[in-house]
């Protein structure tokens, strides 16, 4: 194991931000503001935003993008190689995404803004975390670091008009 799997590191800061330009990005070209950056150690293996707007497609989220898109390099990679992954994503992975993840032998996730920042729409298990779901539904568990540079995050929420009033307490 990294130092500083269970921590956030430089790197990580570094590809978080580099995750949320990208987002901002998307935004700014009439895209969904939400990005999912794959790396291995220091090195980004794949960017890329939600598709939607692109595809029509439901499932086109971020992290399944890039999933699909590094399938045949994850299937070549050992369970130990496996472990200098980290999947950065600008909003808390979804139902779908954290399964998906864990599925293809994923172990780091690294998020910005929590689903609960989020309005109803964004919310896609009801009352559940994504520890709850990281517990019971996926293969992992896969060791969850949120709310980095989650003031970013957010404010990308709030440009997408689906940032919550109030945060709830948690
Ligand atoms: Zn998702």
């Amino acid at each position: 194991m990294q130092p500083g799997y269970n921590s956030i590191s430089s790197v990580d800061e570094k590809m978080m931000a580099r995750t949320l330009a990208y987002a901002n990005a998307a935004l700014d070209k009439g895209s969904v503001g939400i990005a999912a950056l794959l790396s291995r150690r220091d090195e980004i293996l794949d960017l890329e935003h939600n598709q939607f707007q692109e595809t029509r497609d439901a499932i086109d989220h971020a992290e399944m993008v890039v999933l699909r898109r590094m399938a045949r390099y994850l299937s070549q990679l050992s369970e130990e190689e496996k472990r200098e992954l980290t999947l950065y994503s600008s909003l808390e992975p979804c139902l779908m995404c954290m399964a998906a993840i864990s599925f293809a032998g994923l172990k780091r996730v690294v998020f910005s803004a929590y689903n609960a920042d989020g309005t109803d729409e964004v919310t896609v298990a009801r009352g559940l975390t994504s520890e709850q779901v990281n517990q019971a539904l996926t293969r992992g568990p896969l060791t969850l670091l949120g709310g980095v540079q989650r003031e970013e995050g957010r404010e990308i929420l709030a440009r997408m008009g689906k940032l919550r009033a109030s945060v709830p307490a948690d």
